[in-house]
């Protein structure tokens, strides 16, 4: 078993790797695409790059007069149950005991109510039970034990939602973790040292948001996700937190994120989109913003040669009017987007060009 001490380290060996693949060219910050978005139209949804078919199914939902939350967690839940997306829900990447725990968040743009459940066990679907926080309680959070509790009044059943390929994923991480414990990787897995940066390669992170505007404006999102792979049992990231992982205020816009969540909690991301939104940027100006300030704010460990970043990060935002926008640290990165134009994915904005 690994102590923190452990964790972090093998954090910064995966890091590092990460920034082998990444620092190769340089890049300028206005290297940034700063085409203006095509004419705006409603309903619109955006989500990261593994929610094609959340955002399509969104947009069928909001075109048949659902309301935007519902049709985001509509959507989400088919990544939810897809047992092939390791990130998020059942087949999820689990933490460092081979145990899945989910976080999710939801926001209701016209009622300004959000629920977000964190370290929630056994549960395929945590955004329905996020939106059952927001509904049927006078609380925003739900963790742990708690929160299965909560869901299991509800009618959720328990389920095992660690499926095979999943846990042999896990295992083959925590046989190469460290040269200090007792576990040993197959004689003819390939070999190579058991260093802890060696397992933190697959270290991964991973999640769906999923922001929605319907015909009329208004504004739905929820975000979801099992978390860091391989996180310490407790462990809650950024997309449960409301301001952090996700935001709406229906008067302006919604923001979320996927990627690192701890460089997200330590600056409120997604609140931050949608207030810089609120004072006149677009929503792509508004995430390339946002990275900047996480760029100045990263720590020195988590910077390659050049001061920047190591790690990834993306923003989301739409805004009322149907605009929306996305980008990332680095260059590369793909999101979902529908509109009367139909469901497609498009090159996330980004601060960074990478090789
Ligand atoms: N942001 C998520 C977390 O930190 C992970 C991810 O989006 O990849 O839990």
């Amino acid at each position: 078993m690994s102590d923190p001490i452990d964790i972090s380290l093998s954090r910064r060996g995966f890091l590092a790797a990460a920034a082998g693949g990444l620092i190769a060219s340089a890049a300028d910050p206005a290297a940034a695409d700063p085409a203006p978005p095509a004419a705006a139209t409603r309903p619109v949804a955006v989500a990261s790059a593994n929610g094609l078919a959340s955002v399509a199914r969104a947009f069928e939902l909001m075109r048949d007069g659902t309301d935007p939350l519902d049709a985001a967690v509509a959507g989400v839940a088919i990544v939810e149950d897809d047992p092939n997306d390791h990130s998020v829900g059942f087949g999820g990447l689990p933490n460092e005991d081979g145990v899945v725990e989910l976080d999710a968040s939801v926001m209701h743009g016209p009622t300004h109510k959000a629920g977000a459940v964190a370290a929630l066990r056994n549960i395929r679907n945590p955004s329905k039970v996020a939106r059952l926080v927001m509904q049927r309680t006078d609380h925003v959070l739900l963790v742990g034990e708690g929160a299965l509790r909560f869901a299991k009044a509800h009618g959720f059943k328990e389920e095992e939602l660690l499926t095979d390929e999943a846990r042999r994923m896990w295992l083959r991480w925590k046989e190469r973790l460290s040269e200090d414990d007792d576990w040993l990787p197959p004689e003819d897995s390939g070999g190579g040292p058991r260093t802890r940066a060696k397992g933190r390669q697959d270290h991964v992170y991973g999640t769906i948001n999923c922001c929605a505007v319907d015909a009329a404006g208004n504004i739905g999102g929820v975000t979801t996700t099992s978390g860091l792979a391989y996180k310490i049992p407790g462990r809650v990231g950024d997309s449960p937190i409301i301001g952090a992982g996700l935001y709406v205020d229906n008067a302006v816009g919604a923001a979320g994120s996927t990627g690192r969540g701890e460089a997200n909690l330590q600056n409120c991301s997604s609140f931050l989109v949608v207030e810089l939104m609120r004072a006149g940027k677009s929503p792509q100006d508004a995430c390339l913003e946002v990275l900047r300030r996480v760029a100045d704010h990263a720590e020195p460990r988590l910077r390659d040669s050049k001061g920047r970043p190591t790690f990834g990060l993306s923003l989301y935002a739409v805004a009322k009017d149907g605009r929306y926008g996305s980008a990332n640290i680095w260059s590369g990165t793909k999101f979902a987007v529908v509109d009367a134009a139909g469901a497609r994915l498009e090159e996330a904005a980004f601060l960074y060009k990478k090789d």
